[in-house]
């Protein structure tokens, strides 16, 4: 990637900076219940702050639809963030007009507002240029602190970045960093981990990182469809029959491009996906046809260990097996304490990222003693695929 501008290259004294965060925070009973994402934009806010900045804070909260509807208002936000901060956050009715005008004319330096939801206005999904404008009519300088929503080029995502000097937050810089040392520029070998539900959500994904990964290992349910692609009989297992042709395409680009391919060689087999249910461990040749695969076997466990363990750089999305029903989550959690002890021990660079694969990595207890664990979602694995997130590619030089 070529390069982008930080909060190095911006002189912010006593300017209108529109700084894009993601606050699409879980919220209940107009209470915010889980406010990680606002702590993730602190470092942002906090540093305009000091540095005489007026801080505005731009986000979208929920499916609005391009009106204003009160059960999507980022008003609670402003004051969890105020609690946060431990100082007074501003709050405008409206992104845009005049109750964003009066608010940030308000301002003095230093001070720290929230405008209210973007998506109120049909103009921010549509990245309409009047929208982008009206926007921008508020600020000076443009940061994106919100990789998590980089994927969408929106008016507050990607439109603001043409029309006013942008750059990276540190929460997005520091997320293209450990990305980019993961997946564009990685120290060698590079061992990508895939596990989850189903192949069909992740064909671009699994195709990408065959091109650049030294290893591939397949876990999680959909091992079960390359499994079965080879023949294998999978017995009751989730499985996606019909993408048997992509599973194949997909080993002969492994195999073509010097990429080692590593399925189970060994399984947990059980009747029912039922917390602790009676289980077995059936090498893969002998899978039950009335039992369905819920976890990898120890023998597979020690084989990712040692891929793991030969591994520089470790990419990792998608759980190994029917984690959230124990004792289905030993695979995922064995492999990742173990990654988490080479990262320690070794000087791994391990990043994670993707919905289950954050919960089971909490799971797990070692969330944060990877490099890297990305709460992106959306955007995260877009990368993975390797595609170019708009959001992004607007604030390069
Ligand atoms: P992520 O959100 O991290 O990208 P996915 O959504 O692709 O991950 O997949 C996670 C889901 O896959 C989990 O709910 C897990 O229970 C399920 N899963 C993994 N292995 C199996 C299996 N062998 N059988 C059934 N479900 C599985
Ligand atoms: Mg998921």
């Amino acid at each position: 990637m070529s390069g982008y501008r930080t909060l190095d290259d911006l002189d912010v004294q006593g300017k209108r900076v529109l700084v894009r965060v993601d606050f699409n925070v879980p919220m209940k009973d107009g209470q915010v219940t889980d406010d990680t994402r606002i702590q993730r934009a602190l470092p942002t806010i906090r540093e305009l702050s000091k540095k005489g900045a007026k801080v505005i804070l731009l986000s979208h909260f929920g499916r609005p639809k391009g009106e204003p509807k009160p059960e999507f208002s980022l008003k609670p936000v402003a004051k969890a963030l105020g609690d946060l901060l431990g100082g007074p956050v501003e709050f405008a009715e409206d992104c845009v007009g005049e109750p964003a005008k009066k608010t940030a004319d308000r301002l003095i330096d230093g001070d720290v507002a929230v405008f209210e939801n973007t998506r109120f206005h049909s103009g921010e999904e549509k990245n309409d240029p009047d929208f982008v404008k009206a926007l921008a009519a508020n600020g000076d300088l443009y940061v994106n602190d919100a990789f998590s929503a980089a994927h969408r080029a929106h008016a507050s995502t990607e439109g603001l970045a043409h029309v006013l000097p942008a750059a990276a937050g540190r929460a997005m810089e520091a997320e293209l960093d450990y990305l980019t040392a993961a997946l564009s520029n990685p120290v060698r070998p590079l061992v990508a981990v895939v596990g989850g539900a189903k192949i069909s959500t992740k064909i671009d994904l699994l195709k990408n990182l065959v091109g650049k990964a030294d290893a591939l290992v397949i876990g999680g349910a959909m091992a079960n469809t390359f499994l079965s692609a080879r023949g294998v009989c999978v017995g009751a297992s989730l499985s996606e029959p019909d993408l048997a042709a992509t599973a194949r395409e997909i080993e002969q680009a492994a195999a073509r491009g010097g990429c080692a391919l590593i399925l189970p060689s060994d399984v947990v087999v059980a009747d029912a996906l039922r917390a602790g249910a009676e289980s077995e461990v059936v090498s893969v040749e002998n899978v039950p046809s009335d039992r369905m695969i819920l976890d990898l076997g120890p023998d597979t466990v020690d084989a990712i260990a040692a891929e793991i363990e030969a591994a520089k750089t470790l990419v990792w999305n998608g759980p190994l097996g029917a984690f959230e029903t124990p004792p289905f989550d030993t695979a995922t959690v064995e492999s990742a304490r173990f990654a988490a002890r080479r990262v320690k021990e070794a000087g791994l660079v391990a990043v994670a990222g993707g919905g289950d694969t954050v919960a089971a990595l909490n799971h797990a207890g070692v969330a944060d003693d990877f490099t890297y664990v990305s709460t992106a979602g959306g955007a995260f694995l877009e990368w993975l695929e390797g595609k170019e997130l708009p959001g992004v590619k607007a604030l390069e030089k």
